[in-house]
């Protein structure tokens, strides 16, 4: 098929950029348009270090495109959560069996690799540069800088402009286009811990920490230099919330008895709490993704909330999936595209449910006794039956080979086995001797 297409993408995040070194790879002619400024050369989100988890469904895809070793030497492996609970003490959970880990790696510093890769294979990015609109009758971008607009038409435009997505936006005035958005009450805010004396970690290196709250929590994330990214999620209204904490004493006391050994690590907690934004939590799912020559993929297509560290690990997956099915389909996008949109929008609404579900695990289960012992039965499963019973945990983040709405319903399977199990009322000291291979046929009869 025809390889000379120019091909438009919205947005230079991270799937814009890693989907740009995909089709340049093939042989297309790629321009990005990215309504900010270059992250390479600006500082943004006032130069803090955002961090974040990539995983295997992320790491095939840097693989394939060649980046996965050069990205590996600045991710820090995380072997497990570390639990922080209210006195200061610390539980600890591995992932997965031994070996295996995610890992935490500078949000810019990752989207600068793919930026300066895809220009080494010859696309154009175009910062500051706004879509403000787009024909999908004929494949028209309308750029908009500093108050001038420009009009260009392309043979393929993609929508990777994140969860708010103009490209999406155009597709909503469409007939039979679905759409829906859905808030959480909670929103989120980013705290640091700074490094020690001579760049030291103060918390344990390779874990994310966790302070479990039952109806919200905070995290930490490690960075290469010593310090960590902590995200606090928090509902915006009611009485323990982001709208309650007004002054200084409101805000020093909260999280003085709330997270009292992170505290001891903040110094600058007032104003990283007063001067950082609090943002918002969505779900948004639409249908379809293909309109005429134009596609979203990424946030754009399926934005989900943070609590699987799943959502650019999906997206990078799209790209992968997409990139398959142009060889399958030899670059004939018009049976690719329907395809793609087919056989991935199972896939992200179950990454979707996944990823609310698992808030309320990280937020409140993960500090209850009975769950602990919910993942140890599960674990010793796994390591009688390696390939017969997985955790979802596993399955969604270390078996990239495991589409996530087959993860999600095996998971369920496991999950009703696994209620029954914890019911018996000794299982917490008789829970060696349950009959395993029982609990393993069990998945296929359920
Ligand atoms: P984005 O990263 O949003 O990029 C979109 C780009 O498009 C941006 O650069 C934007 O400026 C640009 N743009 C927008 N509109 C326009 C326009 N009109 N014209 C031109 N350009 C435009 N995922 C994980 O896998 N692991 C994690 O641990 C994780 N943690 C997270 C924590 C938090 C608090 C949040 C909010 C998300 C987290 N995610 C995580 C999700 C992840 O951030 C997203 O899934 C990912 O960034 C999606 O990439 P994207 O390129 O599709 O969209």
């Amino acid at each position: 098929m025809k390889k000379n297409q120019h091909i438009a993408i919205a947005g230079a995040g991270l799937v814009g950029s890693l989907l740009a070194i995909y089709l340049a790879k093939r042989g297309y002619r790629v321009e990005v348009f990215e309504r900010r400024p270059d992250l390479r050369s600006q500082v943004l989100d006032g130069g803090r270090s955002i961090n974040l988890a990539l995983s295997n469904r992320g790491i095939r895809a840097l693989e394939e495109v060649g980046l996965a070793e050069q990205l590996r030497a600045t991710a820090i492996p995380m072997h497990g959560r570390a639990m922080h609970n209210l006195k200061g003490e610390i539980t600890k959970q591995p992932y997965g069996k031994e070996g295996q880990f995610i890992n935490s790696i500078s949000r810019s510093g990752l989207n600068a690799v793919l930026m300066d890769r895809a220009e080494a294979l010859g696309v154009r990015f175009h910062f500051n540069q706004r879509v403000a609109q787009v024909n999908l009758d004929t494949t028209t971008l309308t750029l908009q800088q500093n108050g001038t607009e420009k009009t260009l038409t392309f043979d393929r435009i993609i929508g990777a402009d994140g969860a708010f997505s103009s490209i999406r936006l155009a597709m909503q005035f469409t007939d039979r286009f679905d759409l829906s958005q859905d808030y959480i009450e909670h929103g989120y805010k980013e705290l640091h811990i700074p490094a020690g004396a001579g760049g030291t970690f103060q918390l344990e290196k390779n874990a994310l920490h966790i302070w479990p709250r039952e109806s919200f929590m905070m995290i930490a994330l490690p960075n290469p230099d010593g310090s960590f990214t902590c995200t606090l999620f928090f509902p915006f209204e009611g009485a323990t919330s982001f709208a309650a904490l007004k002054t200084a004493d409101e805000i020093n006391t909260f999280f003085k008895t709330t997270f009292p050994d992170a505290v001891a690590l903040m110094p600058d907690l007032l104003s990283d709490y007063r001067e950082h934004p609090t943002g918002s939590l969505v779900t948004i799912k639409c249908f379809p993704w293909v309109k005429n020559k134009t596609l979203v993929i990424g946030d754009a297509a399926h934005a989900i909330v943070p609590f699987y560290g799943q959502g650019m690990n999906a997206g990078f997956e799209d790209c992968h999936i997409l990139n398959q099915l142009l060889d399958q389909y030899q670059d004939d996008w018009d049976r690719a595209l329907p395809a793609f949109q087919s056989q991935r929008k199972k896939d992200t609404d179950a990454i979707a449910k996944l990823a609310l579900d698992n808030f309320i695990e990280m937020r409140d289960l993960v500090a209850d006794a009975d769950f602990l012992l919910r993942k140890k039965i599960e674990a010793r499963l796994h390591e009688l039956y390696p390939t017969q019973w997985i955790p979802q945990y596993s399955m969604v983040t270390f078996h990239e080979n495991i589409p996530y709405s087959q993860a999600y319903a095996l998971g369920q399977k496991q999950k009703r086995i696994m209620d029954e199990v914890m019911q018996r009322p000794d299982i917490a000291t008789t829970w060696q001797t349950l009959d395993f291979e029982r609990l393993v046929r069990r998945i296929q009869e359920a």
